[in-house]
Protein backbone atom coordinates (compact mmCIF):
# COMPACT_ATOMS: atom_id res chain seq x y z
CA UNK A 1 0.00 0.00 0.00
CA UNK A 2 1.35 2.98 -1.19
CA UNK A 3 0.45 5.93 1.46
CA UNK A 4 2.75 8.55 0.11
CA UNK A 5 2.88 10.80 -3.18
CA UNK A 6 5.71 12.21 -3.95
CA UNK A 7 5.34 14.64 -6.78
CA UNK A 8 6.11 18.21 -8.52
CA UNK A 9 3.37 20.63 -7.43
CA UNK A 10 4.16 22.48 -10.96
CA UNK A 11 3.11 19.53 -12.46
CA UNK A 12 -0.02 18.65 -10.39
CA UNK A 13 -1.14 22.27 -11.07
CA UNK A 14 -0.30 21.72 -14.80
CA UNK A 15 -3.03 18.77 -15.07
CA UNK A 16 -5.21 21.07 -12.74
CA UNK A 17 -5.23 23.84 -15.40
CA UNK A 18 -6.03 21.46 -18.58
CA UNK A 19 -8.86 20.06 -16.63
CA UNK A 20 -10.41 23.10 -16.14
CA UNK A 21 -9.74 23.97 -19.80
CA UNK A 22 -11.51 21.06 -20.75
CA UNK A 23 -14.57 21.19 -18.78
CA UNK A 24 -17.29 19.92 -19.07
CA UNK A 25 -15.23 17.26 -20.75
CA UNK A 26 -13.24 14.24 -18.88
CA UNK A 27 -9.11 14.73 -19.34
CA UNK A 28 -6.74 11.63 -18.62
CA UNK A 29 -2.68 11.40 -18.34
CA UNK A 30 -0.20 9.09 -17.21
CA UNK A 31 2.15 9.06 -14.68
CA UNK A 32 5.57 7.60 -14.61
CA UNK A 33 7.32 6.67 -11.46
CA UNK A 34 9.18 4.67 -9.46
CA UNK A 35 8.07 2.63 -6.21
CA UNK A 36 10.51 3.87 -3.31
CA UNK A 37 9.38 1.96 -0.99
CA UNK A 38 6.40 -0.15 0.63
CA UNK A 39 4.11 3.26 1.77
CA UNK A 40 6.07 5.79 -1.11
CA UNK A 41 5.72 6.35 -4.56
CA UNK A 42 7.84 8.88 -6.24
CA UNK A 43 5.76 10.64 -9.83
CA UNK A 44 8.50 11.81 -11.82
CA UNK A 45 6.45 12.83 -14.83
CA UNK A 46 3.02 12.86 -16.26
CA UNK A 47 2.43 12.32 -19.81
CA UNK A 48 -0.46 13.61 -21.79
CA UNK A 49 -1.78 13.02 -25.17
CA UNK A 50 -2.69 15.28 -28.01
CA UNK A 51 -5.63 13.14 -29.46
CA UNK A 52 -7.96 11.24 -27.31
CA UNK A 53 -9.70 8.01 -28.45
CA UNK A 54 -12.63 8.52 -26.80
CA UNK A 55 -13.78 11.70 -24.33
CA UNK A 56 -17.26 12.53 -22.69
CA UNK A 57 -18.03 13.75 -19.85
CA UNK A 58 -18.14 10.50 -17.78
CA UNK A 59 -15.42 8.74 -19.45
CA UNK A 60 -12.03 9.04 -21.34
CA UNK A 61 -9.82 6.82 -22.73
CA UNK A 62 -6.31 7.17 -24.74
CA UNK A 63 -5.56 5.38 -27.87
CA UNK A 64 -3.45 2.18 -27.71
CA UNK A 65 -0.73 3.20 -29.39
CA UNK A 66 -0.17 6.03 -27.78
CA UNK A 67 -0.42 4.45 -24.19
CA UNK A 68 2.30 1.75 -25.40
CA UNK A 69 4.81 4.67 -26.44
CA UNK A 70 3.87 5.89 -23.02
CA UNK A 71 4.97 2.87 -21.37
CA UNK A 72 8.01 2.48 -23.72
CA UNK A 73 9.10 6.20 -22.98
CA UNK A 74 9.00 5.08 -18.89
CA UNK A 75 10.92 1.74 -19.72
CA UNK A 76 13.04 4.14 -21.03
CA UNK A 77 13.81 6.40 -18.22
CA UNK A 78 14.15 2.91 -16.21
CA UNK A 79 10.40 3.69 -14.83
CA UNK A 80 7.35 2.36 -15.04
CA UNK A 81 3.47 3.81 -15.63
CA UNK A 82 2.58 3.60 -11.89
CA UNK A 83 -0.78 5.10 -12.78
CA UNK A 84 -3.11 7.25 -14.27
CA UNK A 85 -4.68 10.82 -13.39
CA UNK A 86 -7.78 11.80 -14.77
CA UNK A 87 -10.51 14.55 -14.08
CA UNK A 88 -13.84 14.18 -12.80
CA UNK A 89 -16.33 17.05 -14.26
CA UNK A 90 -18.80 18.17 -11.24
CA UNK A 91 -17.90 14.87 -9.60
CA UNK A 92 -16.19 13.42 -6.80
CA UNK A 93 -12.27 12.85 -6.52
CA UNK A 94 -12.92 9.48 -5.51
CA UNK A 95 -12.70 6.66 -7.07
CA UNK A 96 -15.39 4.81 -9.02
CA UNK A 97 -16.30 1.35 -10.04
CA UNK A 98 -14.49 1.07 -13.15
CA UNK A 99 -12.04 3.15 -11.59
CA UNK A 100 -11.04 0.56 -9.07
CA UNK A 101 -10.96 -1.81 -12.37
CA UNK A 102 -8.55 -0.48 -14.56
CA UNK A 103 -6.53 0.18 -11.21
CA UNK A 104 -6.51 -3.86 -10.47
CA UNK A 105 -6.55 -4.73 -14.87
CA UNK A 106 -3.43 -2.52 -15.53
CA UNK A 107 -1.93 -3.53 -11.93
CA UNK A 108 -1.71 0.33 -11.13
CA UNK A 109 -0.11 1.71 -7.71
CA UNK A 110 -1.83 4.49 -7.54
CA UNK A 111 -4.32 6.62 -9.20
CA UNK A 112 -4.83 10.59 -8.99
CA UNK A 113 -8.46 12.26 -9.58
CA UNK A 114 -9.17 15.94 -9.76
CA UNK A 115 -12.75 17.07 -9.40
CA UNK A 116 -13.48 20.30 -11.22
CA UNK A 117 -16.59 22.08 -10.37
CA UNK A 118 -17.83 25.00 -12.36
CA UNK A 119 -14.88 25.37 -14.66
CA UNK A 120 -13.29 26.96 -11.62
CA UNK A 121 -12.64 24.70 -8.17
CA UNK A 122 -10.57 21.64 -8.69
CA UNK A 123 -9.33 19.32 -5.83
CA UNK A 124 -7.37 16.52 -6.11
CA UNK A 125 -7.03 12.94 -4.50
CA UNK A 126 -4.72 10.10 -4.93
CA UNK A 127 -5.83 6.74 -4.11
CA UNK A 128 -4.47 3.48 -4.10
CA UNK A 129 -6.39 0.44 -4.69
CA UNK A 130 -5.52 -1.64 -1.81
CA UNK A 131 -6.86 1.25 0.77
CA UNK A 132 -9.81 3.07 1.83
CA UNK A 133 -7.57 6.05 2.59
CA UNK A 134 -6.27 8.68 0.66
CA UNK A 135 -2.71 9.22 -0.35
CA UNK A 136 -0.50 11.76 1.09
CA UNK A 137 0.73 14.34 -1.29
CA UNK A 138 4.24 15.02 -0.75
CA UNK A 139 5.53 18.19 -2.95
CA UNK A 140 8.74 18.15 -4.04
ZN1 LIG B 1 -12.70 8.16 -12.49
Amino acid sequence: MFSRVKIKRGALDHFRKKARAAFPLEIQAYMIGKIVSVNEIDVTKIVYTTEYGVQTRGSVSWYLSDLNAAKIKASKMGQTIVGDIHSHPSWDAVMSKDDYAVCIRESYSIQGIVSVSNKKRTRIHFWTPNSALECQIVYI
